[in-house]
C-alpha cells in the first residue's frame, strides 16, 4: 500500500460521505473548541463527550474565560467525564495559550511541550486547527489499521503504536487529510469495533487481511487493573474527586475512606494515601495539615 493508493482512499471517502458521523466539533474553526473536543475525546467515548461538550462550553465559552476560572471550578465542570486530571491540564493549557495571545504552535514538537498534549492530540490539532497533512492515531484507528494490514488472530490483538503511526503516515492521501483522519476514526468506531466487527458492511473488506478471520476475544482478555475488592483504583480516584466536589471543606482521611468504600477500615489508610498522593501529583487534590497517618485532611486543589 502506498500514499494516495486508490484501493483504500476511494472506498473510505465514499463511505465517509454517506455514513460519517455529524459531530459538533467537526468543521469547527475556533481553536478553543477544537482543542476542548480533542482533550475530552482522550479516553472518553464520543457518546459521552456529546453530552458534556456543549455544557462545558456554556460554562466556559472561550479560552480566556477558562484561563480566568479557578481550577476547582474547572474540575467541577468536568464532572461525569472521568480522568479528572485532564481538567487540570486543560486549565493549565488555557493559561499558557492565553499568555501567548492564543498563538497555537504549528509543529508537533512545540505542541508536545504544552500541558495535556500527547502525540495524538498534537497531531489532531495540527490537522484540524492548522489544516496540516498529518496522520492521527487513536485507539479506533489503531485497531482498524492493525486488522486491515496484518492478519490479526483475535479481536483483542493490535499492532504496536509505532507501527501503526508509520502505517497511517504511509497511506495518507495528498489532500483532504482532516476528513480522511475523521473517516478512519468513524469506521473504527462504528464498523470495525473492538468486539464485533461488522465486516459485511465495511468499506475496507476488499483489502482487509483479517476480514472474518479473527477469533472472538473473551471478556476476560482485558488486562486487569490494580485495585481492591475487584474495583480498580481508577474508580476509587474518581469517587474521591466526586466526594470532594460535593464538600468544599474536604474530608479527614477516615471519613473520606468511608465515603468511597463502605467497608473501609483504618488498615486501608496507607492504600487511601497512595491514591491521594497520585491525585496530588496530578494537581487534583491538596493534602493539608499533618502528613502522618492517619492525621491528614484532603481538599480539592
Ligand atoms: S473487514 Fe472486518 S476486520 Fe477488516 S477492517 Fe473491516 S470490519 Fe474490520
Amino acid at each position: 500500500m502506498r500514499r494516495n493508493d486508490r484501493r483504500i482512499i476511494s472506498p473510505v471517502r465514499r463511505w465517509y460521505r454517506r455514513y460519517g458521523r455529524s459531530l459538533p466539533w467537526r468543521g469547527e474553526s475556533d481553536p478553543y473548541r477544537i482543542i476542548l473536543s480533542e482533550i475530552m475525546l482522550q479516553q472518553t467515548q464520543v457518546s459521552r463527550v456529546l453530552g458534556h461538550y456543549p455544557r462545558f462550553l456554556r460554562r466556559f465559552p472561550s479560552m480566556p474565560s477558562l484561563a480566568r476560572a479557578r481550577q476547582r471550578d474547572v474540575v467541577l465542570a468536568w464532572r461525569g467525564m472521568g480522568y479528572n486530571n485532564r481538567a487540570v491540564r486543560l486549565h493549565a493549557l488555557a493559561s499558557v495559550l492565553v499568555g501567548r495571545e492564543m498563538r497555537i504552535p504549528s509543529d508537533a514538537a512545540s505542541l508536545l511541550e504544552l500541558p495535556g498534549i500527547g502525540r495524538y492530540t498534537a497531531h489532531a490539532i495540527l490537522s484540524s486547527v492548522h489544516g496540516l497533512p498529518v496522520p492521527v492515531v487513536d485507539v479506533n484507528i489503531r485497531r482498524l489499521l492493525s486488522r486491515v494490514f496484518w492478519r490479526m488472530p483475535s479481536t483483542a490483538d493490535m499492532r504496536s503504536e509505532p507501527e501503526i503511526w508509520r502505517t497511517a503516515a504511509s497511506i495518507l492521501p495528498r489532500r483532504g487529510v482532516y476528513d480522511w483522519n475523521q473517516a478512519l476514526m468513524d469506521i473504527g468506531a462504528t464498523i470495525c469495533t473492538a468486539r464485533l466487527p461488522c465486516c459485511s458492511r465495511c468499506p475496507l473488506g476488499g483489502i482487509c487481511a483479517s476480514r472474518k478471520r479473527m477469533t472472538q476475544a473473551g471478556r476476560g482478555t482485558r488486562k486487569s487493573e490494580p485495585g481492591v475488592h475487584g474495583v480498580p483504583n481508577r474508580i476509587y480516584r474518581g469517587r474521591i474527586v466526586e466526594a470532594l466536589r460535593r464538600k468544599e471543606a474536604g474530608f479527614r482521611a477516615e471519613a473520606l475512606g468511608r465515603v468511597i468504600h463502605p467497608d473501609f477500615t483504618p488498615h486501608d489508610i496507607p492504600w487511601l494515601k497512595s491514591l491521594l498522593e497520585a491525585l496530588e501529583r496530578d494537581g487534583l487534590v491538596r493534602i493539608t495539615r499533618g502528613r502522618t497517618l492517619p492525621d491528614f485532611r484532603v481538599v480539592l486543589a
